[in-house]
């Protein structure tokens, strides 16, 4: 077999959004799992130790790679994966950037050991921050493994900011679960140190859920009931929790072509459908995949954001609640029924669009979820709930705090949402390890926190403001927005000048998310708009916009972006006075120092200050 890795064209490499693909030690396993199951393999073994810090470790038994290709790969652009452009924007192969194994390779110590099934002889790989050091070749098993040792250890600032074992372990686990929860005929292992925490068998999708979320006391399968809906436009398969499982920390999980996706409108639609059956202050489970036309969505190719535009949202919003409905509606007219049916059919993951089976129906035929005249039977509240809220959580929440609700799924908090995670290139501060220490906020207004060298001091509303200006700036350049629907679209009138100068943002309001048609001459309907925005408020930021063009001599494309950047962001961001909790104080910290610029906000204004040791030192005399 001949070497079938190829250098990417350099246009296409500079659509790529380079060098932020390395974040932490679950980004590693996340793109090595993710080349292993591109390579074909049907096992993959993962092992880390001290939460990846110190090692990350994931063999393969698939294609292996040839002796060119084994040093090939680690060039940058270096991909057997794709061609041209246009590929960028299909999912068939995981990865698709030929940037993975040069970023780890730049900041960790790499060892690859790879053998073709077809070759006697595999090679050994070693290169610590882009260096080889040997190359050889060794007898070994057939596939892959790579050795990822002390990530970052030629960045120390990095290092510095990985956060508590628990926490990264969480993020690791987090990356896992997405890309097995997609993979249910890969067999998986992991090892925490010696320790196997997961075995999951080559199976079925349910069985892959419950193989990943079951304990000896509960078994997840049948608190799930299953979903599946097809049609020219999307299928939709999966399973969604039975009501009286609800509980506040949910798994909650939506995928695209076999990736996973965060989709917070798509999110309501399921929370809504269980309005009225759950408590408020609960959250249904679900594992929801859909499959559609790879030219109906737009991904982001920012490799470490999930978000994903859906052609006809709307639409898919309809059958998506539609589908949870019905499902919800059977199982209460006839809760009797096991839907944990013997020799449920394995539910494929990545099928054809053409490849389309009715939905099943087992239930009753007749039943029709819009007729008005059905009424839900009432149910006995506290039956339904007594008993389940502690038991049922979910391993993983215990252990390690962050993974239980799936936070990203969820109607975007304040600081969550729309947040692009840059490179920290210079750390403008030392940060210590107390760093991840508790916070503090002060006055509503700041957020103190220690470092090094005495206390840091941070505006929390200035903080979110550069953080989210980054974030636009880099959306409007990449166009790569998310954008939410409006119920009542906004109607805003305009004057001609004004109507001009609205002409000239027009392309970038588009690109941050806003959906607009022009209905008559001066009127302008806001049919969406960027999902970290309100939707009051939204026609005075719009006249505040076109009041800013006007005013300030916008000549260049890079300042309109930043105008328009900056008006989103403080429309967007948290104020003066909200009270904020640690995760959203610690969240706010992390974002503001990857900026490329922590210290001022865009119009110039002080972000933080220090108070260092001595002078406060000074001041007890
Ligand atoms: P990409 O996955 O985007 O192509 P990577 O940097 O992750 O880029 O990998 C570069 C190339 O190295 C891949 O295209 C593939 O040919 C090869 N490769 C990486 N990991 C494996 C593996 N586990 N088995 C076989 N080939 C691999
Ligand atoms: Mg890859």
């Amino acid at each position: 077999m001949s070497d079938i890795i190829h250098l990417l064209p350099d246009s296409v490499a500079n659509q790529i959004a380079a060098g932020e693909v390395i974040q932490r030690p679950a980004s590693v396993l996340k793109e090595l799992v993710e080349n292993a199951i591109d390579a074909g393999a049907s096992y993959i073994q993962v092992v880390i130790k001290d939460a990846g810090r110190t090692l990350i470790q994931v063999s393969d038994n698939g294609k292996g790679m040839s002796e060119t290709d084994a040093r090939m790969a680690f060039e940058r652009h270096a991909t057997s994966k794709i061609r041209e452009a246009s590929d960028l924007f299909e999912l068939r192969t995981m990865g698709f950037r030929g940037e993975a194994l040069a970023s780890i390779a730049a900041v960790a110590q790499v060892e690859m050991r790879t053998r073709r099934h077809e070759d006697e002889l595999g090679v050994a790989v070693e290169i610590a921050g882009t260096r080889v050091f040997k190359q050889e070749q060794v007898m070994c098993e057939a596939g892959t493994t790579f050795f990822v040792k002390n990530l970052f250890f030629n960045v120390p600032a990095r290092r510095r900011f990985l956060k508590s074992d628990n926490v990264e372990k969480s993020h690791i686990l987090t990356e896992f679960y997405r890309i097995v929860l997609v993979n249910p005929s890969i067999e998986f292992s992991f090892f925490d140190g010696d320790e196997e925490m997961y075995r999951l068998p080559s199976s079925n999708l349910k069985m892959r859920i419950d193989a990943l979320f079951s304990s000896q006391k509960k078994k997840i399968q049948q608190q799930l009931l299953s979903i599946e809906t097809a049609n020219g436009l999307v299928n939709i398969v999966g399973f969604i929790g039975k009501p009286e499982f609800a509980q506040k920390s949910a798994q909650q999980y939506f995928f695209v072509n076999g990736r996973y996706m965060r989709h917070p409108y798509f999110h309501k639609a399921v929370t809504l459908a269980y309005n009225q059956l759950i408590q408020a202050s609960d959250n249904p489970s679900y594992f929801i995949y859909f499959e559609v036309d790879t030219h109906s969505i737009d991904i982001n190719i920012h490799p470490t954001k999930t978000e994903i535009k859906f052609e006809n949202e709307q639409a898919i919003w309809s059958i998506l609640s539609a589908t949870v409905k019905e499902a919800l509606g059977k199982f209460n007219v006839l809760p009797s029924i096991d839907f944990d049916r013997e020799n449920a059919p394995e539910i494929p993951v990545n099928r054809n669009i053409e490849n389309i089976k009715p939905p099943q129906t087992n239930f009753n035929p007749d039943y029709n979820p819009f007729n008005a005249s059905y009424k839900r039977p009432t149910l006995d509240w506290e039956k339904l709930y007594g008993g389940f809220e502690k038991d049922s959580a979910v391993k993983p929440s215990e252990d390690f705090g962050e993974i239980g609700v799936n936070k990203e799924n969820q109607i975007p908090s304040t600081v969550e949402h729309l947040l692009i995670e840059s490179e920290p290139e210079q750390q403008k501060l030392s940060l210590s390890d107390e760093f991840q220490s508790a916070n503090f906020q002060f006055k509503s207004r700041f957020i103190i926190t220690g470092i090094k060298s005495g206390m840091l001091i941070i505006d929390q509303h200035r903080a979110h403001v550069r953080i989210l200006f980054e974030s636009y700036l880099k959306e409007i350049e990449l166009h790569t927005a998310h954008s939410q629907q409006l119920i009542f679209p906004e109607e805003i009138e305009l004057n001609d000048d004004d109507m001009l100068h609205f002409k000239s943002i027009e392309e970038a309001l588009l690109a941050v998310g806003f959906n607009l048609t022009f209905s008559t001459k001066n009127q302008v309907s806001i049919v969406g708009i960027p999902s970290m925005l309100s939707a009051s408020g939204i026609v005075q930021l719009l006249h505040e916009m076109i009041e800013n063009v006007r005013t300030t001599a916008t000549d260049s494309k890079q300042n309109l972006y930043e105008s328009i950047a900056l008006a989103l962001a403080k429309s967007a961001s948290i104020k003066t006075g909200q009270v904020l909790t640690q995760q959203e104080m610690s969240d706010i910290i992390d974002r503001l120092f990857a900026c490329q610029n922590s210290n001022y906000t865009p119009d110039g204004k002080s972000i933080h200050t220090t108070l260092t040791q001595n002078e406060l030192l000074a001041k007890f005399g």
